[in-house]
């Protein structure tokens, strides 16, 4: 009986059409299946009670036992509000509402204990709460859970329809009653026992009213293995079965490549260089269509594997291209590649926004008649006008700034074969994160720096220490090397405000230093006198750029030395270690300042604490998808990946790592399913929702 779980919610014991209306506007809640997936979003632990005088700032939602008194109501018509005290032996906390006012003064009682829970804030150095919840303390029936659910519920269910945590309870109590003997195991008896799983139905019991702490994380376990294990299932079979659909060119042959790095290339190779070339080499003898994600931090140096890569297709008679976020880092990868195609006897062209229609004409002929062999731009490059005679390989550089759509259009070039795909990002994705985003593409890691680059040194300093900072600027542009400031302001939502801090900001570096010449950048400007200015300082015209974040992505001066960040507060902590990467690429020492006022929030005290401590991209990656949450990182609201139940991205990778395990396991033995004992996997896999998850093919 499956449809059993996509039973009305109205139907239900005691909930009635108005209410199953109001569940569904308000928490979007549609069916029974949507109720028993709604788990707590925490535990009221009855054991666990923090002594008044040891709460501060810092605590998460606490609680705390006492007895009330000086309740009393103040202020009038939209000030009123309901102050209260309530006293353990160690203090007094005073607690306030805004809201339900009138109904708070019908239940709340002095002289009564209470069991407070809340978020505490210190103010004047006493702790305070706003909007508490109470509960009587009453006698603990003997037997009676411990662990009370907590449910999210909207102000409005809550102050006008009486649809608090504990109603919800209630009808999810109701449900479980009816719907645990409608439960199927989704997973097969084989990994139940092989990682020691929970039985779904127990699970499903103990996630709502679980019995102790220790049933509840068995059931926790049991509910994240299944959903990141299908999360995974689904993701490698599309993998297998685009292997084996799939073909692609073969680039076996390398006379040209041979010769660049015999004659031409200025450096060697680092480890991991080779490796990652090696990797894509293998991919393009295969005969199949790669997709690969390369990663590699800011400096890695990334952009010459993709220049041997496009010589690859290049000796194979294939073209390719190269697609940049930005004009700035698509104009210098152009001018860096062009000195080596030069020589090699390569046509390599530029398209831009800012492309002339002639040269664009000449360009798409060129393109078409396959006298270009490699192409350099922007999105500009994705418009139906461009087309290719054979288009072998397509490479996207800072890939988290494209859209998915945009990926497709790339497919779609080459109408015989399916151009390879690369994408490289210095955005450190953490494992856990790529494994799920990019489970059907195949990774690649830089994970090592040319040789002979020093740490960039990092300080953080207050905005009242400006003049040190200026004179530290001073010396070391006196030493020949050039500084960036940069200033918080997004390209996309400039607001007024920041605007004027960065003009302001010009102008005070401006008169700071009258002996110098000074650039800026930022995005109000058109394309071109953005390219202009940054061709000033990459020639050293200029020793100061001021400048936005437009300069984040990728651009190389390794003749600048200095980053100095404004506002650090208002940067995210990837962000932060991006435009550090822009220092440190030349051979001297480099240095980030991170500029702030004192009043740092705990957040921004970690971000900054961090960046001083490490310049390890991937275990920021890791700290910032801890302090942000997945959703937030680089867009990935939109992949559909990360609207997951129970599962989380930043804390749960182990369990990802081990359902990964399993996924690829029973596709090795029985990659159909098609086996007895994986007909559960089966039967659950064909029942989920048809959103696939797809990132590397949009077809
Ligand atoms: P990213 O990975 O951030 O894109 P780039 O490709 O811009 O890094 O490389 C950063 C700098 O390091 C460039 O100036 C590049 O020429 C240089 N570089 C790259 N590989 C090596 C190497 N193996 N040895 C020395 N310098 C290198
Ligand atoms: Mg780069």
């Amino acid at each position: 009986m499956t449809n059993f779980f996509q039973t009305k919610l109205e139907y239900l014991r005691g909930v009635g059409l108005q209410r199953a209306q109001l569940l569904q506007k308000e928490l979007n809640l549609f069916t029974y299946g949507d109720l028993i997936q709604r788990y707590p979003f925490r535990y009221l632990d009855r054991t666990q009670f923090y002594n008044i005088c040891d709460l501060h700032d810092d605590m998460p939602y606490v609680q705390v036992k006492g007895i009330l008194r000086g309740r009393e109501v103040l202020g009038e018509g939209p000030k009123k509000r309901m102050v209260a005290k309530v006293a353990d032996a160690s203090g007094e906390l005073e607690l306030v509402w805004f809201k339900g006012v009138n109904y708070l003064e019908k239940i709340i009682r002095n002289h009564q204990e209470y069991i407070v829970f809340g978020k505490p804030t210190m103010f004047n150095g006493r702790p305070q709460m706003a909007h508490p919840e109470l509960e009587e303390v009453t006698e603990q029936k003997p037997g009676q859970s411990y662990l009370q659910p907590v449910y999210n519920t909207s102000e409005k269910l809550k102050n006008y329809h009486r649809i608090d945590s504990k109603a919800l309870a209630r009808m999810v109590a109701d449900l479980l009653k009816i719907a645990l003997p409608q439960v199927q195991e989704t997973l097969s008896a084989e990994l139940i026992q092989h990682y020691g799983l929970m039985d779904k139905a127990t699970a499903l019991q103990q996630i709502h009213f679980p019995q102790n702490s220790d049933l509840l994380q068995k059931a926790r376990f049991r509910l994240k293995f299944e959903e990141l294990f299908y999360v995974q299932l689904k993701l490698l079979r599309q993998r297998d079965q685009r292997k084996v659909t799939l073909a692609g060119q073969i680039f076996k042959e390398v006379p040209t490549l041979v010769h660049f790095y015999k004659n031409i290339m200025p450096f060697d190779l680092t480890g991991a260089q080779k490796r990652v070339i090696h990797d894509i080499y293998k991919d393009f003898c295969a005969g199949q269509q790669m997709n690969r994600l390369l990663q590699g931090d800011v400096g890695s140096g990334k952009t010459i594997v993709a220049f041997i890569s496009m010589l690859m297709a290049a000796d194979n008679g294939a073209q390719s291209c190269l697609m940049a976020p930005t004009e700035i880092l698509a104009d210098q990868h152009y001018t860096g590649l062009k000195t080596y195609a030069d020589m090699l006897g390569l046509k390599i062209g530029l398209l831009t926004g800012s492309t002339r229609t002639a040269a664009r004409r000449v360009l798409h002929e060129q393109l078409r008649s396959g006298e270009m062999h490699m192409l350099v731009g922007t999105h500009a490059l994705l418009e139906d006008v461009v087309q290719f005679k054979n288009l072998g390989l397509t490479i996207m550089d800072e890939q988290h700034r494209f859209g998915v759509a945009q990926r497709s259009k790339l497919w779609q070039k080459n109408p015989h074969v399916i151009p390879h795909v690369l994408v490289m990002t210095a955005t450190p994705i953490p494992r856990t994160l790529a494994m799920t985003l990019y489970g059907d593409l195949d990774v690649s890691v830089i994970d090592e720096l040319p040789a002979g680059r020093k740490p960039i040194v990092t300080v953080h300093r207050f905005d009242s220490n400006r003049l040190k900072v200026f004179g530290f600027l001073r010396d070391q542009i006196r030493l020949g090397r050039q500084v960036y400031i940069v200033y918080p302001l997004i390209e996309e939502s400039e607001t007024m405000a920041d605007y004027k801090d960065l003009m302001d900001g010009y102008e005070s570096v401006a008169r700071a230093f009258p002996e110098f010449q000074i650039s800026i950048v930022h995005g109000r400007m058109t394309a071109g006198e953005k390219d202009a200015e940054m061709q000033r300082f990459i020639k050293n015209e200029t020793q100061i750029m001021v400048a936005t974040t437009v300069i984040e992505v990728g651009v190389n001066v390794p003749n600048a030395s200095v980053m100095v960040i404004e506002s650090t507060e208002r940067f995210g902590l990837s962000q932060l270690h991006q435009l550090r990467g822009r220092v440190g690429r030349g051979a001297e020492q480099s240095y980030c300042i991170l500029m702030s006022g004192y009043k740092l929030s705990k957040d921004s005290r970690t971000r900054i604490e961090t960046m001083v401590r490490t310049n390890n991209g991937f275990e920021i990656a890791d700290i910032d998808l801890k302090l942000r949450g997945p959703g937030d990182l680089m867009g990935t609201q939109q992949s559909g990946v990360l609207d997951l139940l129970i599962a989380d991205l930043a804390k749960d990778g182990r369990i990802l790592s081990e359902s990964r395990a399993a996924a690829q396991a029973i596709l090795h033995s029985d990659p159909g399913l098609n086996q007895p004992q994986n007909q559960a996997i089966r039967r659950h896999i064909e029942s989920l929702p048809a959103t696939a998850v797809n990132w590397s093919r949009i077809s």
